[in-house]
């Protein structure tokens, strides 16, 4: 079997991080711009474990190559982890990332700084057709802002402070956010199993 693996995502912001994340496997990456009429996939589950493993199974089964696919999100604890798996779609189904940040501004208002703790998640999942070859969780905690600052990135990463910084993850760029998120810690852990074991 020839060496090559899908990165199952349709975000193209995630493929970025991604792709250099696994740049030390000699693997062929594939994304699905490869391929005509990629179907989308509802993540309808409650967690994101299923969420990612149901990605990872639809699109190794509509490529048959080994398929990546990992869920994620923000866990707020005044919250009660909210929004969680439902991060992407906090403010509507069009999952517009300015209107979901406003709506957590909001939502957080009043809420003093030692109450603002928070932890993105990462789930990663291996699969080939039905089957979960592995999985990897890579977690970063941190608080969120009263405001937005910075330019780089996606969805929440101008309100998260990552633990240990005084700046967000969009001041602080791809140097930091590509070696501390919950991403990169999933995707080191995920390129380890993959250059151990014997998949292909
Ligand atoms: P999904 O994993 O494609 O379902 O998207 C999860 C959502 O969580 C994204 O649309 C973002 O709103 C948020 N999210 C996940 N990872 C990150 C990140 O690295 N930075 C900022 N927001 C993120």
């Amino acid at each position: 079997m020839s060496k090559e693996i899908l990165v199952a995502t349709k975000n193209k912001h995630k493929l970025i991080e991604i792709s250099k994340l696994l740049v030390g496997l000699e693997i062929t990456l594939k994304n699905l711009d490869d391929y005509e009429n990629a179907p989308e996939v509802i993540e309808d589950k409650e967690s994101f474990i299923e969420n990612a493993a149901k990605k990872a199974i639809e699109y190794s089964k509509f490529t048959g190559i080994l398929a990546l696919a990992d869920d994620s999100g923000l866990e707020i604890d005044v919250l009660d982890g909210r929004p969680g798996v439902q991060s992407a779609r906090y403010a509507g189904e069009e999952q517009d990332d300015s209107k979901n940040i406003s709506k957590l501004i909001d939502v957080l208002d009043g809420v003093p700084p030692d109450k603002r703790t928070a932890r993105f998640k990462c789930l990663v999942v291996l699969a080939q057709n039905d089957n979960v070859l592995a999985t990897a969780e890579g977690t970063c905690e941190g608080m969120i802002t009263f405001s937005p600052a910075g330019e780089y990135g996606f969805g929440y990463d101008p309100v998260f402070i990552p633990k240990g910084y005084d700046k967000t993850f969009s001041e602080l760029g791809a140097e930091v956010k590509d070696k501390i998120s919950h991403r990169a810690i999933a995707f080191n852990k995920m390129a380890e199993i993959i250059k151990k074991k014997n998949f292909f």
